[in-house]
């Protein structure tokens, strides 16, 4: 179990895959009872009565492993979103669009965000920040006490990105790796990372920084995961579904 100082809130990795597969859930972590950051796992992966405590959602960007949570907890609750204008759009048009699920656009209150923006979550101190993917995708700096974990949303690798997260000085950075260095081009022309990109991250962040690799596509799996391992890094964790980090 992955573990950085702690700050006495949790937060937990209810999905890392970057793809659905059996005992494989998509993106969503819990901040404490009451916040996910990301909803594909957040109806697959918390009982009813856990999910019946959420009331707030901040979404990195509109791709479907990240936003399919979002019609069936609205369809049980009130829900406050935030996202970047363009994901915002895209789940109400798409998701919530009458067709494909009942329009329950308005049992969410919808809060445009955008790199730079600062505000409180009921526990947690929230900065947004940028990533560089195929569509508008946002980070996340998660600030509780003194602690702070970052969440970085899907991205290829960009110097700007890695500095942005760098300067929040955090305890622990949860990155994207979706393909093997095999595939590297490919993965930056989708908006993606490989483990080779993970050294980059190592020399903005510092030696002592934890890096939770999430996002892992299960066709690479094995792959992904001998070659992130093979660079011998003692803070580099390689995130299960269920994990637990307290920061
Ligand atoms: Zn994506
Ligand atoms: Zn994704």
């Amino acid at each position: 179990m992955p573990r950085v100082p702690d700050s006495g809130s949790r937060v937990t990795a209810l999905g890392v895959a970057g793809a659905p597969a059996p005992q494989r859930l998509t993106t969503s972590f819990r901040l404490g009872k009451r916040t996910v950051l990301d909803t594909g796992a957040a109806a697959h992966g918390l009982t009813v009565p856990e999910r019946a405590q959420l009331d707030t959602i901040l979404l990195s960007h509109a791709h479907l492993d990240h936003t399919l949570g979002i019609p069936f907890l609205l369809a049980e609750a009130e829900f406050t979103i935030y996202g970047a204008a363009e994901a915002l759009d895209a789940v109400r048009e798409n998701l919530l669009d009458g067709r494909t699920w009942p329009n329950l656009e308005a049992r969410a209150v919808w809060n445009v965000v955008a790199p730079g923006d600062s505000f409180a979550v009921h526990e947690f101190d929230i900065e947004v920040g940028p990533a560089d993917h195929t569509v508008p995708c946002l980070s996340y700096a998660i600030g509780h006490g003194d602690h702070k974990l970052v969440v970085i949303g899907d991205t290829r690798y960009s110097d700007k990105v890695v500095a942005w997260a760098a300067a929040q000085k955090p305890d622990a950075c949860v990155v994207e790796v979706s393909y093997p260095d095999a595939m590297r081009d490919i993965s930056q022309l989708y908006g993606h990372q490989s483990p080779s990109h993970l050294r980059g991250w190592r020399e903005a962040l510092g030696a002592e920084c934890h890096l939770y690799v999430t996002h892992i596509k299960p066709k690479h799996e094995v792959a992904v995961r001998a070659e992130c391992v093979a660079q011998g890094d003692p803070h580099l964790v390689l995130l299960q579904d269920g994990d637990e980090l307290t920061y």
